[in-house]
This record gives structure tokens, C-alpha cells and sequence, in this order.
């Protein structure tokens, strides 16, 4: 069985990517160095802990399993904490990428599919965002994914490493199985702070600004479900496979909702009040992040099959009742 070498599998995209893979005939090895992974989550492979900044983990993580690609998902991805650390996310998203890049290519592992984000446009308004938008990131988190990218393209040139890059938009949702679920610690993502704030977890969700220039002046993102952003990578990965050329895809479904659309959805969908305040704008947030482009569709046959927010909501509503991950 082919292995693809997932880091970041204990984490909530790379968990469900694993799932994916497992599903697909391909053997997941999660390297992870749990700091905001939870090993329960690791269910369809090996583990290996390491950390992305141990170089000498890495290189014998990769003569053991000898995998065929990597997926790479491990990253710090918090707008907020980026604005306030950023040396963190240069450190551990940019030098950590560049170990695992060298780490790759020294091992002749030339498949590589890459998570990066919609955060690396920036913020752009009444700009149709495609691949080939400019990318002028606003926060430290989208300027490290930017910075792994032109990383990606250097070392194709120079060595030939080949690469499928994914650009997200907001990822929700959780597998419908629930086997495994979105469970961050802290936690600071829309969705799942609602569903706290709606079962009594914790205080009323905060909307962050009510003063953006959209209809109901709260900000717009393109959500997408989790299950059909990990077959996405999938695709990406037999697209490398079968010798395609490096290519950027963004995915997002290209419908926006606001964080009040949000909000109503989930009161529509768990039956229940849900506890808000408004409060002041999220420094590094851009007003509206939606996906126009169609080329993940057109070029990889993806299709996304669950990307409704009612569909979101509701897995992300049962995996949150079901339970969650320990250390
Ligand atoms: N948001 C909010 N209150 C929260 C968390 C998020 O109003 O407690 C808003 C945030 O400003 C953004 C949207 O919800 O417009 C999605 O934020 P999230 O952190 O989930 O994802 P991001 O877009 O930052 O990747």
C-alpha cells in the first residue's frame, strides 16, 4: 500500500484527510508534534511524533515509511495569535515548511500536496477571488502560507519537487461518521464557539464588527465542508501522481455568508437560542473571503457533495454532542 506522509494527521483537516486516504487505498502517517494535535484523533495509520523543526526526526520518519507524497497540514492558522506573535508563525510555519521541504526532497519524495489559505489574497473588496488574484496577505498567518508557496516554486525549480497547492476558505464541519472532529484548544473558530456558547459551554459568542461594508455589516467567508475539502487532496494527490504539472487550486464553494447568516443558520438548525454580544472588529479579519474560482471543479473533477451550511452545522453540531479528543 502506498504511504503518504501526513503532518499535522492529528490535527482537524489532517485527521479527516486521513480518513480520506485510508478510504482511498493509501496508507496516512501522521507526523505531529501534538501541540495543538490530539493523538486520539490519529485512527487510520502510524504515528510518529516529531516536531517539523526536527530535522532529524523528519529525515528518519522518512527512510522508515519511504511515502510516496506529503500532505502538509501542520501549521499554526490563527489570524489573531498571528497579529500578536508573528515570529511564531515564522518560525513555525516558514522554517518549519523549509525543513520539511529539504527533508522531502533529500528523501526523493517529489509529491507534495500543500495546504495553504485564502488569507493570502488579503483583503480585496468586490475582487473575484481565482488563482490568479493577487496575493497581498493583511496578517502574519496568510504572509507564512505566502512565503511556503514561493518555497514550493523555488524548489520545483531547482529540484523538481512537484506540488499541489489548496488555497481554503473557511473549513467547517466534521465527519459524519464521527469518527473525528474540529477540537482546538483554545478554541477561536465561529462554528464551534457558537455551539459552545449554545449548549451553556461557555459565555455568549462575541461577533467581531458590525461596521464591515457588506449587507449586514458583519464579515463574509465561504465555508466549506471538511469532508469535501480532504477529497479534494485526494484528487490533488492522483493528480500528481499520474504526472500532472504543479498547480494552485482554491477551495471554496463561491457562496458567502456572514457571520449574522451564520449565526441564524445554527439557531435554525439545533433548534436552540444562540447567546451573542456584538463587540469590536478582529484585528488582521478581511471583509469578505469568497472563493470565484472553478477550477478545482473543472480541472480535478472535484465536487463538493456537502458544503451546504445546514449540512455543516448539523455535523458540526453532532460531533460536538458526541464528545471530543483527550491527550
Ligand atoms: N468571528 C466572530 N466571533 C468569533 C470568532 C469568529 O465574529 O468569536 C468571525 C470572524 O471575525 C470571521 C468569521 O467569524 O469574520 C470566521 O472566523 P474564523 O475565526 O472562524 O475563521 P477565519 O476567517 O479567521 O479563518
Amino acid at each position: 500500500m502506498d504511504r503518504v506522509l501526513v503532518t499535522g494527521g492529528a490535527g482537524y483537516i489532517g485527521s479527516h484527510a486521513c480518513k480520506a486516504l485510508r478510504a482511498a487505498g493509501y496508507e496516512p502517517v501522521t507526523y505531529d508534534s501534538l501541540v495543538t494535535g490530539w493523538s486520539d484523533a490519529v485512527k487510520f495509520g502510524p504515528f510518529e511524533q516529531g516536531d517539523l523543526l526536527d530535522r532529524t526526526r523528519l529525515d528518519s520518519v522518512f527512510a522508515k515509511y519511504e511515502p510516496i507524497a506529503v500532505m502538509h497540514f501542520a501549521a499554526l492558522s490563527l489570524v489573531g495569535e498571528s497579529m500578536t506573535n508573528p515570529g511564531l508563525y515564522w518560525r513555525n510555519n516558514v522554517e518549519g515548511s523549509r525543513h520539511l521541504i529539504e527533508a522531502a526532497v533529500e528523501a526523493g519524495c517529489m509529491n507534495f500536496v500543500f495546504s495553504s489559505t485564502c488569507a493570502t489574497y488579503g483583503d480585496q473588496d468586490n475582487v473575484v477571488l481565482d488563482e490568479n488574484s493577487v496575493q497581498q496577505p493583511i496578517n502574519s498567518y496568510g504572509a507564512s502560507k505566502r512565503a511556503i508557496e514561493d518555497m514550493l516554486r523555488d524548489f520545483e525549480a531547482a529540484f523538481g519537487l512537484r506540488h499541489v497547492i489548496f488555497r481554503y476558505f473557511n473549513v467547517a464541519g466534521a465527519d459524519p461518521d464521527g469518527e473525528v472532529g474540529e477540537y482546538h484548544r483554545p478554541e477561536t473558530h465561529l462554528i464551534p464557539l457558537m455551539l459552545d456558547a449554545i449548549d451553556g459551554k461557555r459565555d455568549a459568542l462575541t461577533v467581531f464588527g458590525t461596521d464591515y461594508d457588506t449587507p449586514d455589516g458583519t464579515c463574509i467567508r465561504d465555508y466549506v465542508h471538511v469532508c469535501d475539502l480532504v477529497d479534494a487532496h485526494v484528487l490533488g494527490l492522483r493528480w500528481l501522481s499520474g504526472g500532472k504539472r504543479s498547480r494552485v487550486f482554491n477551495l471554496g464553494t463561491g457562496s458567502g455568508f456572514s457571520v449574522r447568516e451564520v449565526i441564524d443558520q445554527s439557531r435554525t438548525v439545533t433548534n436552540r437560542a444562540v447567546p451573542y454580544k456584538e463587540g469590536p472588529r478582529r484585528p488582521g479579519d478581511c471583509t469578505k473571503l469568497v472563493s470565484g474560482s472553478t477550477r478545482a471543479k473543472s480541472e480535478l473533477g472535484w465536487s463538493p457533495t456537502r458544503s451546504t451550511l445546514d449540512q455543516m452545522i448539523a455535523d458540526a453540531w453532532r460531533w460536538h454532542q458526541s464528545g471530543h479528543y483527550e491527550k
